[in-house]
């Protein structure tokens, strides 16, 4: 979408919010040099028989960027625009996460430099599939765990799954998740990170005294954790006054019905053979059509960025007029940005927090692929609405105690977590 793609800087940006965190809540020096770097990372090529009889080679990665709570855990992307940086940055995020909310999970990512929209569902499959058998070295239930990401979902896992289990002689279903619910999966995993998203902006806007009824909501992104969030924000009494997509943005300010744009689009798809919704939301009918941009420069009370990293930048945070934003994406708000927002006094809901549903519910269906239980979606949603309270609640009473932004309070929440943790495994100093 729009943007700077400046990925040189990607994972310095990132990794400049360390600094303020490892002064604020003295680290020990282990951590701080541990944490600047990912513990491994792989770089592999995925060949691809084309339908056609050719073979096309993709690059691709897995990166861990520290195991210290747990196996690394973390979504795979299929993009053409995915990079190492790029995804050593997306495992930093995955590992600052999983602490934040108290997940026995280190960070981790993959990605695949390709445009999956251009492959047949067959060609898809063997790309999933060939990938797999790259990194599978470095996979497991207690290594290495993916999911989910941009462009991959149920149906990816569990090619990606089958082809683990037969590498492996035998049913590992703890080693992907995401899934789809015969293969394991968990119910309710689809949903994860729209609902987890929902469950933070409600506890915000209840400190706030803030009212759904009243509040405008603009959406970049109407992917899957998009569309979910939309879906439940708008049952909610949230007023969805725009959706945007790459190719253009839906604006109506009595409010938009997602399911009904789900439905048009759902109806136009050509799809590629059931894998990817891909028609645009703006052949949904009887709404305002705004360029794909205008979307980020609305006055609207929250605006949630659900699309990809580094949305809004120092070439555009001067044109924010949105009363608060919630990320669902990891990484729209680059650090220059960030520190412009919150001179502005604008509170942002960051990624560390407010996307962490996905991950959530990836944890719950480890948990039951492990122990062979299968839990209810009731279950799981009430589960996962306990720990984001709790964490959540948290991450706020912090913010309002150190008066600081909500993302400096969960980074020091998760960044204390691992910290410790590095100390306690000992082999430093002043370990005791
Ligand atoms: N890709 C998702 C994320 O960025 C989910 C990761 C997971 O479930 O492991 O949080």
């Amino acid at each position: 979408m729009s943007g700077q793609k400046d990925h040189a800087n990607l994972f310095d940006d990132a990794r400049s919010r360390l600094e303020e965190v490892f002064d604020a809540i003295e680290v020990h020096g282990d951590a701080r040099e541990r944490l600047m770097q990912p513990s491994l990372s792989l770089q592999v090529s995925v060949p691809v028989r084309m339908d056609d009889g050719s073979l096309k080679v993709f690059p691709g990665w897995r990166v861990q960027y520290n195991t210290t709570l747990g196996p690394a855990k973390g979504g795979i992307r299929f993009h053409p625009d995915v990079n190492q940086e790029e995804v050593t940055t997306l495992s930093f995020w995955m590992a600052v996460k999983c602490a934040v909310v108290d997940l026995p999970y280190g960070g981790g990512k993959g990605g695949v430099k390709v445009d999956p929209k251009q492959l047949s569902k067959l060609e898809l499959e063997r790309l999933a599939r060939s990938y797999i058998r790259g990194i599978a070295d470095i996979m497991g239930p207690d290594r290495d765990i993916p999911a989910p990401d941009v462009n991959t979902n149920a149906t990816v896992m569990g090619w990606m799954a089958d082809e683990f289990d037969h590498l492996a002689r035998a049913k590992v279903p703890a080693a992907i998740t995401g899934k789809p619910p015969e293969l394991g999966g968990s119910h309710g995993r689809v949903a994860a990170t729209g609902r987890g998203a929902l469950h933070v902006l409600d506890l915000w806007a209840e400190r706030e005294k803030r009212k759904p009824e009243e509040t405008t909501v603009a959406i970049q992104g109407f992917g899957n954790a998009a569309y979910h969030f939309a879906r439940l924000a708008h049952e909610q009494g949230f007023r969805i006054v725009a959706v945007s997509d790459s190719k253009g943005t839906i604006y109506s300010q009595e409010g938009l019905d997602p399911d009904a744009i789900m439905e048009q689009k759902q109806r136009n798809k050509r799809l590629h053979d059931m894998v990817y919704c891909d028609d645009s939301v703006c052949i949904a009918e009887d709404v305002e059509k705004l360029d794909r941009d205008d979307l980020l420069t609305l006055e609207v009370d929250v605006l949630a960025l659900a699309a990809l990293e580094n949305q809004v930048h120092e070439g555009n945070v001067d044109q924010i007029k949105a009363g608060a934003l919630l990320e669902i994406a990891n990484g729209p708000v680059s650090s220059h940005a960030d520190e412009q927002l919150e001179e502005r006094g604008v509170p942002v809901l960051p990624d560390v927090l407010a996307n962490t549903g996905g991950v959530i519910v990836s944890y719950f269906e480890w948990l039951q692929n492990r122990s062979g239980e299968r839990w209810s979606e009731e279950e799981i949603n009430k589960r996962l609405a306990e720990r984001l309270v709790r964490e959540s609640e948290l991450v706020f009473e912090r913010a309002e105690k150190e008066t600081i932004s909500y993302r400096r309070a969960a980074y020091r929440q998760g960044i204390e977590r691992i910290a410790h943790a590095i100390q306690l495994r000992g082999n430093c100093q002043d370990s005791e």
